[in-house]
């Protein structure tokens, strides 16, 4: 056994000086290749590098014909090399030319060759290029000798990605990793970041690759696993109650990973070759990432995500590092990259420098999708591979609203983008020119605008734009971003915080509308085939009155002598909103009774986001001190179209004919019995489907921050009256093939309006 592996160690330490040396690059690639033939007996070993033009191309080689050096190149998928390149997987042949991927090139002079070992060149799961040694004589190559090969290999793939290498690459070559990328994703948000990448989770560079000292090396990496083990052993004893059942088999799969006996071996045999347990571990880690790449089952995939997790966490023990997750400086713009986050990890960043969020995975409903819009960051979602390509430090520019990503952007296209930004600050300094002008219509219709909410964060935002207060707070933001069950006095310093930070303007307290798609940590929830329509919300609360009732006494002792103002959300029907407020008159008396302070003057408010309420709207007005509507879930529902399903969510025109009367009918209804109504869907926030709001009468308005300046710059604009009676002519048309959107566009046009 020590015969066989002292080769592979002689031969990095041979490698460690040729790398030390102060020679060319091209000598430098040339002597390697040489040593490893000499080293392996091999009458042949070739360099090949992967170009952007999926061509492979011999960049050294000790044996093949010199001239042939930088002339020939194999496509991806030809021949062996070619095949070893696009698999990502090692080839030993002791009969190559009988193998049916062989092609033969004359060029070269390779015809003779019978033996063929070859292996490919990665860096962070990316093939580069690919390592080959080849014999005249049949042979086989032994198991270690294929360690040893690849061991080179994670050296080599170090080495061409330094700057060293750029002038042997050709122009458009691939294996500049660094080179500008455009990557598509999924849009949270709208909007245009520019900043510096700031990795969550960020890559070791490993600098010291070979062994010193290999025992002292295997101690190294098993008190390491050791270490990572005890930790993972501990979150499950301490962690088990609090968590979900997501939590728990990410961690229950790494546990399986890190008492893996493969896994360990493999890196043991890294090191055994003459690694350093370092590169030990990035090179096992190398393989995981290049599987990784080609599997397309999700469920594999995700498993071969947290070995990589699991690999770097590693790498942090074995440099001293345990954790570097948020916390951390960042650059003044910076934009925080990752393969997944959860809400509370975005928190903990500094985010007054924080602009950006690009995550691998995700989806527009994920709560820290929620949490970034609350916190007006620009934040996409599913940039495939994102992790692997981003360097920390790196220029990035996030495109929420094209959904697009671009990585390293070469000077045109930053140019593009500063002048975007440009343009938008211009923007922006005009809405905070107008912070303080009413809105007001030009024919004197008053519109309320207000914010839409949910984080303690986000709330000191309303000194910005000068919103008129609070029309939605979702309470059950802080739920999901809690690991556990907030308790009855933190939730009422949460609500006493928000109460004060709004100073004497009002807030509107939506009580919890979690179940569905919005997950609390501390909740086991049961698998449902319709969650959106299932057991949510109020139908929870009522279920299950427990949490509801706590959360009434919270929010009547922060009141305690201020106004109060309450939405019940989910209201399926009249009598669940009677239900639901005589809860909440029993929490007061019990507060009078025990001597609490009751608030000024409490109010109970319907969301109308159900469509069966609308049939009863003469039975929930009279009992409402106010009502909102919640168009996110009202048009789903009414449109029978999923709002987090990107194939339906937009085919409907949430102000289209049918959607629009229904509003209307709503607003109608309000006005009749005197019921103060406000919008608090997405709709409120968009500027033609404003107009179309104000148009049927809707005059509150309740949308996220960044929406406020715009909105109320085009209610300043607008001469209403007009507009309205255009809007309730076709709305009461008995045909017309004019979308309600066409003729609001046509109005806006007409007044110049600024949409
Ligand atoms: C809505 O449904 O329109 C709404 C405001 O509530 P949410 O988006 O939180 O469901
Ligand atoms: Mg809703």
């Amino acid at each position: 056994m020590a015969m066989t592996v002292a080769g592979p160690r002689v031969l990095l330490r041979d490698l460690r000086e040729i790398m030390a040396d102060a020679i060319g690059a091209q000598d430098r690639l040339n002597r390697i290749v040489d040593r490893i033939a000499e080293n392996m007996g091999a009458d042949v070993c070739s360099f090949y590098v992967l170009r952007d033009d999926g061509a492979l191309e011999l960049f050294a080689t000790h044996g093949l014909k010199e001239a042939a050096v930088h002339m020939t190149s194999l496509r991806l998928g030809e021949g062996l090399v070619g095949l070893i390149a696009a698999e990502a997987e090692t080839l030993n042949l002791n009969d190559a030319p009988h193998h049916p991927a062989f092609v033969y090139r004359p060029e070269t002079g390779e015809d003779p060759f019978v033996s063929f070992l070859g292996v490919p060149v990665l860096r962070a799961g990316q093939t580069l290029g690919v390592l080959v040694v080849q014999n005249r004589d049949k042979r086989d190559y032994r198991e270690d000798e294929t360690e040893a090969l690849l061991t080179v290999a994670t050296l080599l793939a170090e080495m061409i990605s330094t700057s060293e290498f750029d002038n042997l690459i050709q122009p458009g070559s691939d294996i500049d990793l660094r080179r500008p990328r455009t990557i598509e994703a999924v849009g949270f948000t709208d909007g245009i970041a520019l900043g510096q990448i700031v990795l969550h989770d960020p890559r070791l560079v490993v600098t010291n690759f070979v062994a010193e000292d290999v025992e002292a090396e295997l101690e190294r990496l098993e008190q390491a696993v050791r270490t990572l083990r005890v930790s993972i052993d501990d979150m499950f004893s301490h962690r088990d109650l609090q968590m979900n059942s997501e939590h728990r088999d990410i961690l229950e799969s790494y546990r399986m990973f890190a008492y893996d006996r493969g896994w360990a071996r493999r890196m043991r045999e890294a090191v055994s070759a003459g690694l350093t347990a370092e590169a030990a571990v990035e090179r096992v880690q190398n393989d995981t990432r290049a599987r990784m790449l080609r599997q397309s089952d999700p469920y594999i995939r995700d498993r071969l995500h947290d070995l990589d997790d699991l690999a770097n966490r590693l790498l942090r023990v074995l440099t001293g590092d345990p954790k570097v997750f948020g916390g951390r400086d960042l650059p003044e713009e910076a934009v925080l990259v990752a393969r997944n986050l959860g809400p509370a990890e975005l928190l903990e960043y500094d985010r007054s420098r924080l602009r950006g969020v690009v995550l691998e995975e995700g989806g527009t409903t994920a709560h820290v999708a929620i949490v970034a819009r609350s916190l007006g960051l620009v934040a996409v979602g599913q940039a495939d591979n994102i992790v692997s390509v981003s360097e920390a430090g790196d220029d990035i520019i996030v495109d929420a609203a094209a959904g697009m990503v671009h990585l390293r952007p070469p000077p045109d296209v930053e140019a593009i983008y500063v002048d975007k930004l440009a343009l938008s600050a211009k923007r922006q300094a005009q809405y905070a020119a107008l912070r303080d002008q009413p809105s007001v219509t030009r024919d004197g219709v008053e519109v309320t605008l207000l914010h839409n909410s949910g984080l303690i964060a986000d709330l000191p935002t309303i000194e910005e734009t000068g919103a008129a207060g609070v029309g939605l707070f979702r309470t059950e933001l802080q739920f999901m971003i809690a690991e556990r069950l907030p308790r009855l006095d933190e939730q009422t310093n949460l609500y006493a915080e928000a109460m004060a930070l709004v100073g004497d303007r009002p807030i509107v307290f939506r009580l919890l509308d979690i179940g569905g798609d919005k997950v609390v940590p501390f909740m086991r929830s049961a698998v449902e085939e319709n969650p959106a329509m299932g057991w949510r919300s109020l139908r929870l609360a009522l279920d299950r009155p427990g949490l509801f009732r706590t959360q009434v006494r919270a929010l009547l002792q922060a009141a305690s002598g201020r106004r109060l103002d309450i939405l019940v959300p989910m209201i399926t029907e009249a009598s669940e909103f009677r239900q639901a407020r005589s809860v909440i008159n029993k929490e007061l008396e019990r507060l009078e009774r025990t001597g609490g302070t009751p608030p000024e003057k409490l109010s109970v408010g319907a969301m109308i986001e159900v469509p069966s309420l609308l049939y009863e709207l003469d039975r929930v007005l009279p009992i409402a001190d106010f009502i909102s509507i919640g168009s996110n879930d009202l048009v789903q529902f009414l449109s029978a179209a999923d709002r987090s399903n990107p194939r339906v969510a937009r085919k409907y025109d949430p102000i289209g004919l049918p959607r629009l009367r229904a509003l209307r009918h709503v607003a109608t209804e309000a006005a009749a019995h005197q019921v103060p109504l406000t919008m608090c869907g997405e709709l409120a926030g968009r500027p033609i489907e404003a107009l179309a709001l104000m148009a049927i009468g809707i005059t509150r308005l309740s949308m996220a921050a960044a929406s406020i300046g715009p909105i109320r710059e085009l209610v300043r604009a607008v001469e209403l009256h007009p507009i309205q009676k255009q809007i309730v002519e076709a709305l009461d048309a008995r045909e017309g093939t004019e979308t309600m959107r066409d003729l609001l566009m046509a109005c806006a046009a007409h007044q110049d309006l600024p949409l």
